[in-house]
């Protein structure tokens, strides 16, 4: 069970008298120093906003608190926030300033996140905080993921508002995407496990930049995840990216040897991470540590935020890569963002059938039989119905 934010002031209270609560505040900075002080302090504020809450896995070290949740492992002295900009240091205590704080709030085809293998032309009610702990020269959503959270107008969506909201969108799942959902970790983990007792499916978009430990608590409440593998080199890591590679391929299997059903993409970004060499070891690595039956989605880049100077991904450069994918053994690689395309299609492994024929976000044909190939009965993984 997550712990509940402490609230212990009443807004009204503090709105009636607030000369007295400053009062009392430098009371207790006289008795209890600074740090003491600041957290009751900050306990007046949440009462001016119910986002803030108790975050989980970090510890207390000298002058400050270090938080585990994710590789960055940011140290955070009185006051500060991580790099994520949405976890912050409060008298000594680790908060999240995004539980409920949802920025962005959609019903969305399930095509569009992009799933494929999870209930065809089904709705997904997705949510999204600011913050990431990333930084993607070529982020698409950067106005919401490079935003301190005080920036973007957001009302509160409380984790129950939020499967209620799903089941009257007759949305059969909840995805957490668009940002980075590790960052909004608590909110997530929360809403997911009520979404389960609801009958809901629950999704994760995501990075893979998060901890051994934060992960295997969540997979429990999840069903399937995406992850974006932006490269297979670690130099693209740090540069474009401003993360390490190795964290993302260890979350990667961590979650492949989960009963968590999982599919990978990679955004192919011109004169980056589009050389042949490079489609190839990732191919192979993907087979060879997640499994040939894993789908894989090279996309399509956009110029955006940093990167203005680069042209979008010409279409037969990620035909391409789905050959060569194809070639090394994968059983499921689509080709994301060219509406129309061949490679949005899932085909039968074995004998070539059409099973899900997709322009963009719309299945024009689902020709599976439970999750069955209706000419050679070949088993397709995924969850179907
Ligand atoms: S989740 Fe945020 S605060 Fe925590 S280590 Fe990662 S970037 Fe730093």
């Amino acid at each position: 069970m997550i712990p509940t934010g402490k609230h212990p002031v009443s807004r009204r209270a503090a709105l009636f008298f607030p000369g007295f609560w400053l009062a009392l505040t430098a009371a207790l900075c006289l008795f209890w120093g600074g740090g003491y002080a600041s957290r009751f302090l900050l306990s007046i504020n949440t009462t001016s906003s119910s986002f803030v809450h108790d975050a989980l896995f970090w510890t207390r070290r000298c002058r400050g608190v270090l938080c585990q949740l994710c590789p960055k492992q940011c140290f955070l002295p009185e006051g500060a926030k991580g790099q994520c900009r949405v976890r912050i240091n409060s008298g000594g205590y680790l908060h999240t300033l995004v539980y409920g704080r949802a920025a962005a709030v959609h019903v969305d085809p399930i095509e569009k996140k992009p799933i494929f293998h999870l209930l065809p032309g089904s709705k997904a009610f997705s949510i999204a905080t600011a913050g990431c702990n990333l930084n993607c020269d070529f982020c698409q959503n950067w106005t919401l993921s490079q935003a301190n959270p005080e920036q973007l107008p957001a009302d509160y969506l409380a984790p129950e508002a939020a499967v209620q909201a799903a089941l009257q969108s007759r949305s059969r799942s909840i995805a957490y995407t668009y940002s980075e959902p590790v960052v909004f970790y608590e909110y997530m983990l929360e809403t997911a496990r009520l979404a389960h007792q609801a009958g809901l499916y629950n999704i994760m978009i995501s990075a893979g930049y998060i901890q051994p430990e934060p992960l295997k608590r969540l997979l429990p409440y999840l069903d399937v995840i995406k992850i974006d593998l932006k490269g297979f080199d670690p130099r693209y890591y740090r540069t474009v990216v401003g993360g390490e590679l190795s964290p993302v391929l260890r979350t990667l299997k961590i979650i492949a040897n989960s009963h968590v059903q999982l599919e990978v993409v990679n955004l192919m970004v011109p004169s980056w991470n589009d050389s042949a060499p490079q489609v190839r070891a990732l191919a192979q690595w993907v087979r060879d540590e997640l499994g040939p039956e894993t789908p894989l989605f090279f996309s399509r880049f956009s110029p955006g935020f940093r990167m203005l100077n680069l042209p979008a991904t010409p279409a037969e450069t990620l035909r391409q890569a789905r050959r060569l994918a194809l070639a090394e053994g994968l059983r499921f690689v689509y080709v994301g963002n060219v509406t129309g395309d061949e490679g949005e299609n899932t085909n039968c492994p074995q004998c070539g059938q059409l099973l899900i024929h997709r322009e963009g976000f719309v299945v024009l044909e689902n020709h599976l039989r439970a999750g069955h190939c209706p000419h050679c009965d070949a088993k397709i993984p995924g969850i179907w119905k």
